[in-house]
Order: structure tokens, then C-alpha cells, then sequence
């Protein structure tokens, strides 16, 4: 009997307290952090897009009298942005070895990515984890292109005491992965990493290779290593390398520099892979698991 007067107070009440956020607020806030996602480094087509689509969503809700705006939509805008990182698909990679071991096959993994990303230090960062979680661990050095590449693996190599599979400059990239991964299944070693070259005549030689190598040892992993400290150029390099080996997962490096995290919300954006690992320093345990809350959190925190 009551309902219909109930129903009417509540109305009444709610648009005292509540309020509708029309195009020209929603436009105005947006810009401001546009603004700042732009100078976190966050690639311009990447906030053009989250802009936009947070816009569509928000023109026309109503929201608390007493919300300030500015929170509501920044709180708004981090979601989007924890729904780019959740979204890609995740993996344990130390399970998925473990898995793959126990079919009584190594496990591979190919590491892409230009030359003074961080590649190598990160392959030699990454059998430093493997192996205090247990696994043994080989190196092949399939960049036979760049001088000075297979001194420096074998240098990780010595000094982690993991064995490291080379041939000479100009040898057969595919054959030298190849021989690492029959070297493995020999001797029963848990994991082969990878180094591949990073710069080529072309990016189109680059990635054929990258293709061959792919195609002979058949990787169970491909990651991209990508450095924060390149910005925009490391979208493209990502874009690039995505489209033309569609890798699984991406680490990026140099964290530790003073860099705002752009270059990962544009490469988690712009390629839909899960970011696995941050590196954040020079030595071997400087390798940390990608953690999306702390992460966000920092991107959006007051400097
Ligand atoms: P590659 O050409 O991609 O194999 O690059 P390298 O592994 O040779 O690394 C290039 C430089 O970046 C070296 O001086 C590394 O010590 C440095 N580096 C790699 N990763 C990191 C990192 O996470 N933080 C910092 N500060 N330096 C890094």
C-alpha cells in the first residue's frame, strides 16, 4: 500500500544527494588526466583510447552529491586500467615448467627484443631465479650477428656456473637453439633460455629470423623484453615484434631509472600480453614479478 509513496520519497531523496555527470565536466576532468598519463609516458594513442572510452561510460551517471568528481572518475580510470593487466591472460611460468618436466621434456624459452633493451642481462637475471627455484638451467647464444654477443652470454654463463651452448659469428641462429635444446634432453637440464639477436640489415631479416628459430625448436615461451626507459619507441618495437612472432609475455626493463611506467600500460595495451617481470637493476636478483595493484597504484599516485 505504502510502495508507491516509498518509492516516491526515495526518488526524491536520491536526486538530492545524487548528481548527473554531464559532457562538459566529464571533459574537463578527462583532460587533466590525460594530461598526466601523458606525462607518465603513456603512449598518445594509448590515452586517446582510454579517454575516450572512459568518457562513453561516464557522461550521463549519476554520482553522490557529496563525491568529488575527480575522485570518482580517477577511481574510474584506474579500474580501466587494472582491466588492461588483469585482462591479459596469466601464467606461472615456474609451473608451467614444472609441467613440461614432467613429460620428461625441457622447457624453452625465446627471448625477442632490440639490441640494449636489457635481453641478455635479463636471460642471465632469469636463470638466476630458475635456478634458486631448483631447475637447472642452459644459455644458447643464437645471437650470432652482434659483436662481442656470445663473450657476453658465455660471461653470464661462467659466473652463474650454467652451461652456455655457442657457435661462431654468422653461424645458423636456428641450429645453435637447436643444439642447446638436444643438449638439454641429453642431459636432462629443466630449462633452455634463448638469446636472439636484436638488430639485423632489416627489421624483415630480424623477424624472418626470429621465425626460423621459432619454427626449428618450437619455443614453449616467447618474451619480449622491452626497456622503460624507451617510451614510444618501445610500443613500436613491442607492435612490431607482436605482429610478427605473437609473443606470449613481455618483461620490461630498467625500471629502477626514473621512469613512470607508461612504456608498460602502452605494451600491456597495445599487445594484450601479461607483464611477467620488472627488471630493476643491474644485478642478478634485480628481477621482481609484475604485481598490477602496486603497480596502478604507483602510476596514479600524487607526486
Ligand atoms: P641487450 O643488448 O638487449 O642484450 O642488453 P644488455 O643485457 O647488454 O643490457 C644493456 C645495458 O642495460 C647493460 O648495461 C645492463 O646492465 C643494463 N640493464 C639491463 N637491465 C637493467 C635494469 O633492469 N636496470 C638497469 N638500471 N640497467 C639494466
Amino acid at each position: 500500500m505504502f510502495d508507491k509513496l516509498r518509492s516516491a520519497l526515495k526518488a526524491l531523496s536520491k536526486a538530492i544527494t545524487e548528481r548527473t555527470l554531464d559532457e562538459k565536466e566529464v571533459d574537463k576532468l578527462l583532460w587533466d588526466f590525460k594530461v598526466a598519463l601523458m606525462e607518465s609516458d603513456v603512449a598518445y594513442e594509448v590515452v586517446e583510447e582510454l579517454t575516450s572510452r572512459l568518457k562513453g561510460e561516464i557522461v550521463g551517471t549519476k554520482i553522490q552529491r557529496s563525491m568529488n568528481s575527480s575522485d570518482y572518475i580517477k577511481e574510474r580510470l584506474m579500474n580501466v586500467v587494472k582491466e588492461i593487466f588483469s585482462g591479459a591472460k596469466q601464467f606461472d611460468m615456474l609451473d608451467m615448467i614444472k609441467k613440461k618436466n614432467a613429460l620428461g621434456e625441457p622447457f624453452i624459452i625465446l627471448f625477442l627484443g632490440v639490441n640494449g633493451t636489457g635481453k641478455t642481462t635479463t636471460i642471465a637475471k632469469s636463470a638466476n631465479i630458475l635456478k634458486k627455484s631448483g631447475f637447472s638451467v642452459i644459455l644458447a647464444c643464437s645471437d650470432t650477428h652482434r659483436a662481442g654477443a656470445i663473450e657476453q652470454l658465455t660471461e653470464h654463463a661462467n659466473r652463474l656456473s650454467v652451461k652456455v651452448i655457442s657457435q661462431k659469428y654468422g653461424a645458423d641462429p636456428a641450429a645453435v637453439a637447436r643444439d642447446a635444446v638436444l643438449h638439454a634432453k641429453s642431459r636432462k637440464i629443466d630449462v633452455v633460455l634463448i638469446d636472439t639477436a636484436g638488430r639485423m640489415q632489416t627489421s624483415k631479416n630480424l623477424m624472418e629470423e626470429m621465425a626460423k628459430i621459432t619454427r626449428v625448436v618450437n619455443p614453449d615461451l616467447k618474451i619480449f623484453v622491452g626497456d622503460a626507459l624507451a617510451g614510444n619507441d618501445a610500443v613500436s618495437q613491442a607492435k612490431e615484434f607482436q605482429e610478427f612472432t605473437n609473443f606470449d609475455a613481455a618483461i620490461l626493463t630498467k625500471t629502477d631509472a626514473d621512469v613512470k611506467g607508461g612504456a608498460a600500460l602502452s605494451i600491456a595495451y597495445v599487445t594484450g600480453k601479461p607483464i611477467i617481470y620488472l627488471g630493476t637493476g643491474q644485478s642478478y636478483d634485480d628481477l621482481v614479478a609484475f604485481n598490477v595493484d602496486s603497480f596502478v597504484s604507483s602510476l596514479f599516485e600524487e607526486k
